[in-house]
């Protein structure tokens, strides 16, 4: 072992790398993530989770000096590299990051976005702001999956996530371009997973609904201005999820480990909704 905890798995082997991944209960034992948008929210408990799981995690963020400190605060098994997924080598840079570093890559999770208010009707749209939000939104994943891909194909193993939203769903919140933009990831998850089936790589993706993040508050205040943003994630949950449901990033890291994770090896081309039941029973115009 060496000092982190982490061991060679040619040295030991696949058999004994099972047992020990089944011992400690450590559902990504050996494996390296890379994650964008992991400086906060979701992303950020995210990577938490999978590192306590056993995975070495790179967090690719646009935000330097946050990014840096929550890798720092994660510890031995997390590394920064600054990423902004707009830009296509930025993202190659960190796919090469991690095989340099750690020799493999076999978690991408296409999480960073960006959330857009636009105005109600379609005839008003500024299509500098769409072109904007479709870029980071959509591009920025579609070269996540493009260059995961390139070096999961030759294992002939991986595993692709993606963060959509119930926008993409179901429409409304008044956000057409980030309600497109979402409906895109869904739409891509499905097409790409068709492609990597044959490679051994799943493709799926998550749609959380009001997970307090600084990007949720920021909407709120926006749409509320006179009430205060936790007071408004309160009206949103008792207006219809899951009663007692206190719904944090870890509830989307769960899902997030669930996906990438071996109790998933049967699962691709997945949008699983983690919205409290919200999209049960609610439209979305709220
Ligand atoms: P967040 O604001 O805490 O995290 C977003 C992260 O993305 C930030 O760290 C930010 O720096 C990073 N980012 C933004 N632009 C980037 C770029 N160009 N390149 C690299 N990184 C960039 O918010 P969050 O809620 O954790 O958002 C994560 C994802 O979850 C987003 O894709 C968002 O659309 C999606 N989402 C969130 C909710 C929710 O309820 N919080 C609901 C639906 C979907």
């Amino acid at each position: 072992l060496s000092e982190n905890g982490s061991y060679s798995r040619a040295l030991f082997g696949e058999s004994f790398h099972r047992l020990l991944s089944t011992h400690t209960g450590r559902k990504l034992q050996d494996k390296v993530a890379l994650i964008t948008g992991a400086a906060s929210g979701i992303g950020k408990a995210t990577a938490t989770k999978f590192i306590n799981n056993g995975a070495r995690v790179i967090i690719a963020d646009i935000q330097q000096k946050l990014g840096q400190e929550t890798a720092n605060k994660l510890g031995p098994n997390a590394s920064f590299i600054t990423c902004d997924v707009t830009k296509e080598s930025d993202i190659s840079n960190a796919v090469d990051f991690a095989i340099s570093e750690h020799k493999q890559l076999d978690i991408m999770f296409n999480n960073a976005g960006i959330a857009c208010r636009t105005p109600p009707s379609i005839v008003d749209l500024d299509m500098t702001v769409f072109d904007k939000v479709m870029k980071i939104n959509v591009g920025g994943l579609v070269a996540g999956i493009k260059h995961a891909a390139r070096v999961m194909i030759p294992h002939g193993t991986g595993s692709i996530l993606c963060t959509a939203s119930i926008t993409g769903v179901m429409g409304g919140m008044s956000q057409h371009t980030y309600s497109i933009s979402k409906c895109a990831v869904i739409g891509t998850v499905k097409s790409m997973a068709s492609e990597l089936c044959r490679h051994g790589i799943r493709v799926n993706c998550i749609s959380p609904f009001a997970i307090p993040t600084t990007f949720v508050m920021e909407e709120m205040s926006l749409l509320y201005p006179n009430v205060d943003a936790q007071r408004h994630m309160k009206i949103v949950h008792n207006a219809g999820v899951l009663k007692g449901a206190n719904c944090e990033p870890n509830d989307i890291a769960n899902a997030a480990l669930f996906l990438v994770s071996d109790d998933a090896k049967y699962v691709s081309g997945h949008n699983l909704v983690v919205d409290g039941g919200f999209t049960s029973f609610k439209n979305l115009d709220f």
